[in-house]
């Protein structure tokens, strides 16, 4: 065995996407990843059961040549596809679970209740869901929502973690992680939700955050047909949200997790594609007078840590949001005009994705905290950027031709050059 083993840890980026969690592979005499749904495994003996399951009880792996028991303890298909992300966001581990939200549950309940802290710190603006699930009280923990630069002074002997989210649902606000970590300074873990970036353009680890949370629906997945959720960390960490995805239950299902480990081979290729074209629809939107304002991180009028772009941020991404200057008449009138775009929530995938997040994502939200009802959020896909630029184009000329007489002083053919 040992001969076959391959050492991943020198691979450049995309060479690790392609090969990463896949080194059992050849002894196994297989090429493509494979798909394990056992939901029980057979037992040797009583004793070396019983050690397998206490190993894995305590959020460890089955021992070597072991039984994994009971798919709710462990699964191969799922631990390859962990073994991957972990690998690419330059972490020991990662631990997979059935949404984001799952992953955000068991990373809560980790570092509070099952470890007998109360309190956690979490930084707005955060994904509508993210923010629903603190600020309902659901789990039993008390929650501050702080600005990035209040976190230092939030932070007790009862946090168990502080919550933050780079680049940020809708907004694109930045927010700068390493400053985070040096105002925690080692208090209490640090989650960074590293949903919009990915490893291709992000990787907290790197910057001081002990965990990195995925909504692995979106990018890693890329093709809107599974939802997951992902967590990488250190080993210790690992074992914690194992064990709590063990006694809760929030599994990652095989064929989602091969679906996801499939999908991370053409992550940075896909990312870089998207973000080309986004990088072209963001200037052209800045050129049009239905938008007034286009939230993309490459521009320098980006209201929160622009500055980050090119250190923690390797590039801008692919999502854009847009402050439409008609208010909610407008949105109404763009999102339902767009053909090309569908309109639907979720966002990262291959083709492009357009919905306003007051009126869905972030509908939950407290209403201070909430984006504006006039914010559209744009998720670019692979299709032709002329396309979607044409697809624009004729929506925002629609949004114009509704309100004619709105603003007499502008006409509508010498404003949109
Ligand atoms: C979608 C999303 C989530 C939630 O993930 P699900 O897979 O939908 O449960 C969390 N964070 C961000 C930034 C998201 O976009």
């Amino acid at each position: 065995m040992a001969d076959t083993f391959r050492d991943d840890s020198t691979l450049r980026p995309d060479s690790l996407a392609v090969h990463a969690g896949r080194d059992d592979l050849t002894d196994l005499g297989v090429h493509a990843l494979p798909i394990d749904l056992s939901t029980t495994n057979p037992l040797d003996s009583l004793e070396s059961g019983g050690a397998c399951y206490d190993a894995m009880a305590g959020g460890g792996a089955p021992p070597e040549g072991g039984s994994a028991v009971y798919a709710r303890l462990w699964n191969p298909t799922v631990a390859r596809f962990e073994k991957g992300l972990a690998a690419m966001e330059h972490a020991e581990a990662s631990v997979a679970y059935g949404s984001g939200m799952a992953a955000m549950t068991a990373a809560i309940l980790a570092t509070t209740r099952a470890s007998n802290k109360g309190h956690i710190v979490a930084v707005r603006p955060l994904y509508g869901g993210s923010d629903h699930l603190l600020d309902s009280g659901l789990l039993g923990v008390d929650v501050d929502f702080v600005t990035a630069e209040q976190v230092g002074d939030a932070v007790t002997p009862d946090t168990g973690m502080v919550i933050a989210e780079t680049p940020a649902n809708p907004t694109l606000d930045l927010v700068d992680i390493a400053d985070l970590s040096h105002q925690i300074g080692g208090r209490a873990p640090l989650l960074v939700d590293n949903t919009f970036a990915t490893p291709v353009l992000q990787n907290p680890i790197d910057h001081g955050a002990q965990l990195v949370l995925h909504s692995a629906t979106k990018y890693l997945g890329g093709h809107g047909d599974v939802v997951g959720g992902v967590i990488a960390c250190d080993a210790e960490l690992a074992a914690a949200l194992r064990r709590v995805r063990a006694v809760t239950g929030g599994l990652l299902h095989p064929l989602g997790a091969y679906l996801l480990h499939r999908g991370l081979t053409t992550l940075p290729t896909r990312m870089r594609a998207q973000q080309r074209t986004a990088r072209i629809l963001a200037a052209w939107l800045r050129g049009r007078p239905e938008v007034d304002r286009v939230h993309y991180p490459e521009f320098t009028d980006h209201e929160a840590g622009s500055g980050l772009l090119g250190t923690q941020l390797r590039g801008p991404g692919a999502m854009i949001a847009i402050e439409m200057h008609g208010g909610v008449p407008a949105v109404e009138t763009f999102v339902s005009s767009l053909n090309l775009f569908l309109h639907a929530v979720s966002l990262g995938g291959v083709d492009s994705l357009v919905q306003a997040p007051a009126a869905l994502t972030h509908r939950p939200v407290a209403e201070h905290a909430r984006p504006a009802a006039r914010v559209v959020r744009l998720s670019i896909g692979l299709e032709d950027a002329d396309d979607l630029v044409e697809d624009l184009d004729q929506a925002l000329t629609a949004v114009t031709a509704q309100r004619p007489s709105e603003s007499g002083h502008r006409s509508p053919v010498l404003s949109s050059v």
